[in-house]
């Protein structure tokens, strides 16, 4: 079993924009020695918009709440609705809406400027807006790729079944949006392995997921309250599980002499509790798991680009003020 190394949660709420009010609960900025990039490469970023609830905006055509035309270079930016509905046009031609369960997975690669707003249909009506926005870095090779856009509907997602340990009874699903569950491949096409499962649990019981042992692993708890390996945890919570490396230290010993047959696989054990008879039933539980093959390459970010070195660093600037990016 892969073990949870440290709970994430408390994080003070900012404003993206006027469209997106998240808590950023990892930034490859960040040095706190027990989770920085390290440990979540070649994840970069997290901002997880939890339920808020938007008025209408009378100005939904002219003013729309998000973010305007802005930059990114060297990473991929990945955006899922929980609730509401976000559009995003950027300089290479993309454009979507996506909705409840959907996802856009935009590649910024060698430059592109976009802009993310709340859809007109959302900003007519208002209501509740829920969100998680991904940056997934690119590996040197890929770093200068040509820009990319795909919008992952609801409807192609792959769904799989999630079984009960002991009885076999279905107690949830799970969306494969990228990566592999068994023999089922997820929609987005990535530049490096890389598994992202959204979760949904509906009935008391126990399952079992598998993910690789060379990945970094981490779970985001959208909604209700369940247990992972057996530890209680709540929404709102990012589960930061130990590295590869920390247990390669204990498996080291044992490996040595064996042959690099298949894949090892590290299990996770989702708990949905029984309920006492006087207990209401819980909602649904949501999910988001995230794991990814490190990179294991230098990062020098700042703002919205993400590359390998300094120099890489600062030349993107000089673009960008020159007016080279996004063509
Ligand atoms: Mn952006």
């Amino acid at each position: 079993m892969r073990s949870i190394k440290h709970i994430h949660g408390d994080k003070e709420p900012h404003w993206v924009g006027d469209g997106f009010y998240v808590k950023t609960l990892f930034n490859h900025l960040d040095d706190d020695p027990d989770f920085n990039y390290r440990h979540t490469d070649p994840f970069l970023l997290l901002d997880y918009g939890q339920p808020t609830n938007f008025a209408p905006n009378p100005n939904y055509k002219t003013q729309p709440h998000g973010v305007g035309q802005h930059p990114h270079k060297g990473f991929e930016t990945v955006t899922l609705a929980y609730a509401g509905e976000i559009s995003h046009a950027d300089s290479a031609g993309g454009y979507g809406v996506i909705q409840e369960g959907d996802v856009q997975w935009m590649t910024a690669g060698r430059g592109i400027m976009h802009e993310e707003f709340h859809s007109p249909a959302f900003g007519q009506r208002g209501g509740p807006f829920s969100m998680v926005q991904l940056w997934v870095n690119l590996p040197s090779a890929h770093k200068l790729t040509e820009p990319k856009y795909q919008t992952l509907k609801r409807d192609d997602l792959p769904i799989v079944n999630l079984t009960d340990n002991e009885n076999g009874n279905e107690i949830g699903k799970a969306a494969i949006i990228a990566g592999e569950w068994q023999d089922t491949t997820g929609a987005a096409s990535t530049f490096t392995p890389i598994n992202m499962w959204d979760i949904a649990l509906h009935s008391a019981g126990s399952t079992t997921l598998q993910v690789p042992n060379s990945h970094n692993v981490m779970i985001l708890v959208q909604e209700g309250t369940l247990l992972i390996n057996d530890t209680p945890v709540s929404a709102g919570s990012l589960i930061q599980f130990a590295t590869p490396s920390d247990t390669d230290l204990d498996s080291d010993i044992n490996a040595a002499n064996e042959p690099s047959a298949t894949p090892v696989s590290d299990s996770i054990k989702l708990t949905y509790p029984k309920l006492s008879d006087d207990e209401q039933a819980p909602s649904t539980v949501k999910l988001l798991l995230l794991s990814g093959e490190p990179i294991g390459e230098p990062v020098a970010g700042y703002g919205p680009f993400v590359m390998n070195t300094q120099a890489e660093l600062k030349q993107t600037f000089r673009d960008y003020q020159m007016g080279n990016f996004g063509k």
